[in-house]
């Protein structure tokens, strides 16, 4: 028979609160290496599952392997995504609690398959009525939608969603499924006009001119060649060997059949007219004067968005301003125009995502039935959002990004201690204070009133006069400089820190160090569209256009809020959100920059296990006691042999029979502790000496 010492060498430990050397980053590495070899690509910390990208296809997600998952506990089967999506229905179903689970990780980890498989789990494993059948079909079939607008092939990953997602899945009093409600953060929408080099823009352009039909595609205006189009050739890559365009654009269509959609026409008019805007070239006149060089596209444009050419025209050459009371009509030049164009692209596409995010939410929706009242009880909710992002060169996004993950983060902390502090109380056992890094103080950093670095960007924004985004460097720099996780190039000395550009401030994240170039940041925040633009596009007959360009918001002289606020104020809102809620986590790893099975980057991989504050996690979880086990689990699954008194079965208390247990061991005062109904073992190599007396 194989020694446990020998079984965890070879696979490692499957909880890493089980090493022994816990403080160590080497050795946490080592443990996820080894499993990784052995296809092992889950762990926990605790109850928080580590889950590492295969990159291939395992053999660990099938029906069958759904059922050894359904209704066991923990730590009684190996750690798996369907464990903890089992756990969470189960908790739900037995404390009549909402739950979420909050699945983060880097760009590629993995953590968009990890939400569909939970998904999936519930659509298969849940009970349902013949009525809600088809809502299962529905949550499933809002994936590929979503990720047809919302996803595009980065250089870290073929299929990455652009986008923030949370997802509700609502449960009636029986845990049948009755619906759904999506949630979506900060859509890339810079993607739709730019793409780098090596990277494409949303699926959906190249879906459409790959699968759609010749007949569609005339009535659209369209090629077949995506190269064509201006804002599909920056990144130079219309093709992508893993995805196969024309069978998605199937896919898509189907879906959006499944979930009851009747405005494909519009839909599709707005996309091809994104196109047709990119391809919209300006030229300037002898006195400086903008004009549109390509009519015939104008034509086709304004037909496309259900606008007036001549009015479209006007609005993409001209600007209006409102002075003294006073409206004017001034030109713009040829860089202006530019610039218009593209933000128009940026809030056509980006309105028409929000839509298609009502649109798949009102098919979710839970519908009351005329028979029986369906009430939805409770509530899982899944957050697939991006997680901590440091680039060769940071920006705002990555500054939004960033901060999110900051949110997270203090999040993770109260709701961990908290309920560490919540099942201490229950056990009655004292508490001990977990020493912890609180960064507070860099989301206060970050989003405090009038001082933190959101109120500083906005009030640059609106400051009039000459701003831009070097002055609001200097802005931080008054106002923030000698703060101790903010830095530029600027020492306190009055000296030049030499490392750092002058464009650049440096934030010390929880998760470690990054650099934000300021460059774009106004522009970005601001995210502009001139009034005359909003003004055409509200009177669009294209229903989808006209719902997502209000007149009010041309009437309403109120500047609306900027996108780092909003973006503030949406995540206040999903802190709320999470907050009423039990957090289950999954912390996803990406094993190499290849894509490839079967590789382990150590430093990349080292890298993440930082970002994602595993090493805290695991502390926080080791401060107190590293096990606990119910005393009938303790007893029953393999101790008892080890004392004459507990074998072959304990007939008193099982709290006694556990401490008659303990003390034949040996287990000193120090190393465990009983609470109400579970034991506490304070260090891991306790509970391997006893397994391995076992093994003997
Ligand atoms: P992004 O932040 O860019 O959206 P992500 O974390 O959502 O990234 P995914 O899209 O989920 O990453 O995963 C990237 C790719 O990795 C998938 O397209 C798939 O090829 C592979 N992959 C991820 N998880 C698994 C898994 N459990 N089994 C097999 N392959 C996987
Ligand atoms: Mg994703």
């Amino acid at each position: 028979m194989e020694s446990a010492l020998t079984a965890r060498d070879r696979v490692g430990v499957q909880d890493f609160v089980l090493l022994e050397n816990y403080n160590s980053e080497a050795a946490f590495i080592e443990n996820l290496r080894r499993r990784f070899k052995e296809n092992l690509v889950y762990t926990y910390i605790g109850s928080v599952l580590v889950s590492v990208n295969p990159y291939k296809e395992l053999e660990i997600y099938s029906k069958q392997q759904m059922e050894r998952y359904r209704g066991v506990s923990f730590y009684e089967i190996s750690p798996h995504i369907y464990a903890v999506s089992d756990n969470t229905y189960r908790a739900m179903r037995t404390e009549r609690k909402d739950q979420c689970i909050l699945i983060s990780g880097e760009s590629g980890a993995g953590k968009t398959e990890a939400s569909k498989k939970i998904l999936l789990y519930y659509a298969v494993t849940c009970p349902t009525n013949d009525c809600m059948a088809a809502l299962g079909d529905r949550l499933l079939q809002s994936n590929p939608v979503l990720e047809a607008f919302g996803n595009a092939k980065t250089l870290r990953n073929d299929n990455s969603s652009r986008f923030g997602k949370y997802m509700d899945v609502q449960f009636d009093f029986r845990g049948v499924p009755v619906g759904g409600h999506i949630l979506n953060y900060l859509l890339e929408k810079s993607r739709v006009v730019h793409q780098n080099h090596g990277e494409r823009n949303f699926h959906i352009f190249y879906q459409l001119l790959d699968g759609g039909d010749e007949d569609l595609l005339k009535t659209l205006g369209l090629e077949r060649n995506p190269q064509n189009y201006h804002y599909l050739v920056k990144g130079n890559c219309p093709r992508v060997s893993s995805i196969s365009d024309k069978n998605n654009w199937k896919v898509v269509m189907k879906a959006l059949c499944v979930i009851g959609f009747s405005e494909e026409e519009k839909l599709l008019n707005i996309i091809a007219g994104v196109l047709h805007l990119g391809n919209t070239q300006f030229g300037e006149g002898e006195e400086g004067e903008t004009y549109i060089t390509t009519e015939t596209q104008i034509t086709n444009l304004a037909k496309l968005l259900g606008v007036d050419g001549s009015a479209l025209t006007e609005a993409l050459t001209h600007k209006k301003l409102t002075a003294k009371g006073e409206e004017m009509i001034s030109p713009l030049n040829f860089e202006q125009a530019m610039s218009a164009r593209d933000a128009l692209a940026k809030a056509v596409y980006g309105r028409t995502f929000s839509w298609l995010v009502e649109k798949i939410n009102q098919s979710l929706a839970v519908k009351v039935q005329t028979s029986i009242i369906l009430k939805a009880s409770s509530v899982i909710g899944l957050l697939d959002i991006y997680g901590f992002e440091v680039l060769q060169h940071n920006s705002f996004e990555q500054f939004c990004i960033n901060y999110c993950n900051e949110k997270l983060q203090q999040l993770f902390i109260e709701l961990t201690l908290r309920s560490e502090q919540e099942e201490y109380e229950t056990e009655g056992i004292a508490w001990e204070t977990v020493q912890y890094f609180d960064n507070k103080i860099i989301c206060d950093l970050i989003e405090e009133k009038h001082k933190g670095i959101i109120s500083i960007l906005d009030e640059e924004c609106l400051r009039p006069g000459e701003t831009c985004d070097v002055s609001f460097l200097e802005k931080l720099e008054d106002t923030l400089g000698g703060h101790p996780h903010f830095v530029t190039h600027k020492l306190a000395n009055g000296k030049t820190r030499r490392v750092m550009s002058r464009e650049e401030f440096r934030l010390l994240h929880y998760a470690g160090e990054v650099n934000y170039n300021v460059n774009g940041f106004l522009d970005k925040n601001n995210d502009l569209l001139n009034r005359n633009l909003k003004e055409v596009m509200c009177q669009s007959d294209n229903q989808i256009l006209s719902h997502c360009f209000r007149r009010e918001e041309v009437m309403d002289q109120k500047r609306p809020e900027m996108a780092a606020t909003q973006f503030k104020n949406s995540l206040m809102k999903l802190m709320e959100i999470l907050m009423s809620k039990e957090p289950s986590y999954v912390r996803c790893i990406k094993p190499n920059d290849a894509k490839q099975p079967g590789r382990f980057d150590e430093v990349l991989v080292r890298h993440q296990v930082k970002y994602l504050g595993l090493m805290e996690n695991l502390r926080v979880r080791r401060a107190g006691f590293a096990y606990r086990r119910r005393f009938e689990a303790f007893l029953q699954r393999w101790y008892k042999p080890l004392c004459p008194e507990t074998w072959p079965n304990w007939h008193g208390r099982l709290v006694d029979g556990v401490s008659t247990l303990v003390n034949h061991l040996g287990y000193k005062p120090e190393e465990f502790k009983l609470g109400r109904s579970k034991i506490f073992i304070r260090f891991p190599k306790t509970l391997f000496n006893t397994e391995d007396a076992l093994e003997e």
